[in-house]
């Protein structure tokens, strides 16, 4: 497997900033992201001392050249998820492989993906779950729906089949995304892909069944909501972070509840500039060169 000091997972700009700061402190550092939605040619007029207006797309491109000036791996990849070992390290599964890293900062920005189910919070908690390495469990044996385009859709359906052998995905009626080779093993596994939308959900007490908006029923007790790609989110339920409603919630060093992870920028939530998300990723890249150094003496004493 892959093995790096700190894994930063986006490349805006609280990824690359964060990064600088890493890597210039000498620690192995990787980026596994795509370019922000910022990067294209958006005039930043507020950014500290630029007086010719620039764009997103030169800004993010200067950044990703001073990190590169300093080592930083950047990779366009997409994590799927993400997960703590034994040795208190942290492996994401990437669409192109496994990292383990002993520090993570988290800068994936915000996501807007929502599914568009009329009453999906009246079954969270009750079907409606965010988190297969949480909750697959409760779902043994039962019939259950995974809602997304995307390979973290396929992906989550994949790991459901440790559950249940009962799993399907349902788009939203958006095509598919998924790559050929997760095509591939969603149809090896005999889970299809419904290109249908849930318009709403329905059950007494739990989850029982999602309603189509062709008004066609089909059986779910689980229902797992894996729009677009992976999000700050979905790393904080499988991690166990802390969150403030759709936020990660950090300390003022930008430290996680979990040692080792880190968040900064628009997914801490704080106010959704460019210029608070560069100072959290310096703040965040502080605090994680701390971590990895104090593991290292760890690993020494023992
Ligand atoms: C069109 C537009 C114009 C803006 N104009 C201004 C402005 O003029 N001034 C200003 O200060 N702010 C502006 N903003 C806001 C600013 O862009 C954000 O506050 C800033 O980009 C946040 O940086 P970030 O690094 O936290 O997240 P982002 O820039 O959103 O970067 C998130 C990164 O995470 C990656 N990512 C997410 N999920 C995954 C995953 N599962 N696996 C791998 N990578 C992942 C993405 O690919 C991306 O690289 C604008 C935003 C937009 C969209």
């Amino acid at each position: 497997m892959e093995k790096t000091d700190i894994l930063i997972i986006g490349q805006g700009p609280a990824g690359l900033s964060a990064a600088i700061y890493t890597a210039r402190a000498g620690m192995r550092t990787l980026i596994v992201g795509c370019a922000p939605k910022v990067a294209g040619d958006y005039e930043i007029d507020n950014y500290f001392g630029f007086t010719e207006t620039i764009t997103g797309k030169e800004l993010i491109e200067r950044g990703r050249a001073q990190a590169a000036k300093f080592g930083v791996e950047m990779r366009c990849d997409r994590v799927l998820a993400v997960h703590q070992n034994g040795e208190q390290k942290f492996v994401a599964k990437t669409e192109e492989g496994d990292i383990e890293a002993t520090a993570l900062i988290l800068a994936t920005g915000v996501s807007r993906v929502r599914p568009g189910i009329a009453n999906l919070g009246d079954y969270e908690g009750k079907g409606v779950s965010y988190c297969v390495s949480c909750d697959g469990y409760f779902m043994r044996g039962k019939p259950v729906m995974v809602v997304g385009e995307a390979n973290f859709a396929a992906n989550q359906a994949l790991e459901l089949l440790q559950y249940t052998p009962s799993v399907q995905v349902c788009t939203q009626g958006k095509a598919p995304e998924m790559s050929e080779e997760f095509l591939w093993r969603l149809r090896e596994s005999g889970i299809p892909v419904l290109q249908k939308k849930i318009a709403s959900l329905a059950g007494n007490g739990g989850l029982e069944q999602v309603v189509m908006d062709s008004g066609e029923q089909i059986e779910a007790q689980g229902l797992f909501i894996a729009m677009g790609q992976a999000s700050s989110n979905d790393f904080a339920y499988s991690l166990g972070l802390l969150r403030n409603g759709q936020f990660i919630d950090t300390d003022r060093e930008q430290r996680t509840n979990i040692p080792g992870v880190f968040a900064a920028g628009d997914c801490v939530g704080r106010f959704l500039q460019i210029s608070v998300a560069v100072g959290e990723g310096a703040l965040a890249g502080r605090a994680a060169i701390s971590h990895v150094k104090e593991s290292r003496r760890a690993n020494l004493d023992k």
